[in-house]
Order: structure tokens, then sequence, then C-alpha cells
């Protein structure tokens, strides 16, 4: 199993999960056109998605889920509270299909174990997905961590970890003191700090690699992202920071799983 994420910021976000021919989307946040364009740069056909998961309603998780899913009759996969808040975006769609937050199922190859967390949105739902070799989480769009969100994204093989704002940029930015209190409330996003903190809360003996996402363009600066992942992060762990506007090459979950595309790709 292998993920690559094609773009997180709050300009659109969007993961891809690949394991053989079959591949998940997390959040389609991106425009068609922009998917599309990125998918080709990471190699892998939109005919390969079997379901496109969104986590929220936010446009930046959801903006280009219908279009997706209409053009290439692709199945979107969210929570009953999330499709209820976003019936009108996915009147479009091919197909929704609406899950309950606390159950895990099976899609394919892939078990998709949904998670409730505490975001300003219906029904919020990050996602641990495994293969029964290995686990990938995605945890972005999180006002904090909760015991639940600490034992479900614990012992995992890779994860997409939200490092949103530096604490003392956002609490200095231009925005409005409602945003700024949003942001950083309990129902907003991870900062820096807490995001360093909950690593160091999880169970990461597993953890080989780590790819810190959602970086506010404003409130943010990957060389401060930087800085924590080498204070916080295991040293084991390899590191890397998501962009807004370009794809981040593929990366294993499974262990050894680089090692086989590195081969395939120097014959
Ligand atoms: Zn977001
Ligand atoms: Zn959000």
């Amino acid at each position: 199993m292998h993920f690559a994420v094609l773009g997180s910021g709050s300009g659109g976000n969007a993961t891809v999960l690949r394991r053989g021919d079959a591949a998940l989307l997390i959040d389609c946040g991106l425009s068609l056109r922009q998917l599309e364009r990125r998918l080709a740069l990471i190699d892998c056909p939109p005919t390969a998605l079997i379901a496109i998961l969104i986590t929220h309603e936010h446009s930046d998780h959801i903006g280009g889920a219908a279009a997706l899913s209409r053009k290439y009759r692709i199945p979107i996969v969210t929570s009953y509270g999330t499709h209820a808040a976003a019936r009108e975006r996915l009147a479009q769609a091919w197909g929704v299909e609406a899950i309950r937050a606390d159950h895990a199922f099976d899609f394919g190859v892939f078990n998709v174990q949904p998670v409730l967390v505490p975001h300003d949105a219906r029904e919020p739902c990050q996602f641990v997905i495994g293969d029964g070799e290995s686990r990938f989480g995605m945890l972005t769009d999180l006002g904090q961590a909760t015991p639940h969100v600490l034992r479900e994204f614990s012992a995992l093989d890779a994860l997409v970890l939200e490092f949103n704002h530096e604490p003392a940029l956002l609490a200095n930015s231009a925005y409005p003191l409602f945003l700024r209190e949003r942001i950083a409330g309990p129902h907003g996003h991870l900062g820096n700090d807490a995001a360093a903190a909950l690593l160091e809360q999880l169970d990461t003996s597993r953890l080989h690699t780590l790819v810190a996402a959602h970086l506010s363009e404003k409130n943010n600066r990957p060389d401060l992202v930087a800085g924590y992942l080498r204070d916080h992060a295991p040293a084991a762990v390899r590191c890397t920071i998501a962009e807004q506007y370009a794809p981040l090459p593929w990366q294993a979950v499974t262990r050894g799983a680089q090692r086989a595309v590195t081969r395939a790709a120097g014959r």
C-alpha cells in the first residue's frame, strides 16, 4: 500500500491511497482539472479510484468531489452528517454512500475506520485505513486531540498529520478576532505545538513515514514545521511537508514496499 498527498492546505486537500490496481481518494478539495493533472503527474489513472472518501463538508475537502464522481462514476463515501450538510453540493455526484461514523467497513481491499474528530463541521470524520498488512492514517482539521483520536491513530505505519498554524503568527495575523479564535479553538485546527504534542502522545512504535499537512499559507512556515518535526518526531521516522500546489511523490505504507517501487523504477 502506498499514498501520495496531491495537495494540502486551505486552498484544497486530496490524498490518494493505492494498493495494486485499486485506489481510494481521501477528500477532493481540488478542481476536477487540477485533480486530473496531479493524478497524471504521479501516474495514477482516475479510473483506478474505487471511492472518494470525504472527511467533512468544508470546500477545501469537498469542492471537486461531485464533478469527479460524475465524470468517472466513482461513489462518494461520507458520514451521514457530512452528507446531510453537503446534500446540495453532492446532488450532481454519481452516487453517495452515507456511513456510520463509528463503524469500520471494507471497501475493496481496504478496511476503513472512520474516526470522529472535534472540528466545526456537522459530523467530521478522519480515517484510518488498513489492508491487512499495514495501516495509514489521515488526521487534519482537528481542533484538539481526544482520547478517541489518540487510541485510533496509534500504532500506524504512516500518518498524514495537520500542522496548521504557528500560534504566535496566528495571534498576530490580520485575521479578524472571531476567525483567529475559531482556528485556534477546540473545534478549529491543530497548531504546530499541539501537533507536536499529539505526536509525542501517540504510540509511534510502528511509524516510519509522516507527512505534515494543511499548513496555513499566512500563519505558518515550512521551516517552522521542519523544526517541530526535528525536535518531536522519532528519529527513525521519515518526515516530509505537504504542499498546496504540487503533489508529493508516492510513499510506502507497507514496510519494504518502497524498495520494491525503487527497484521497479530502476529496471
Ligand atoms: Zn480543511
Ligand atoms: Zn475543515
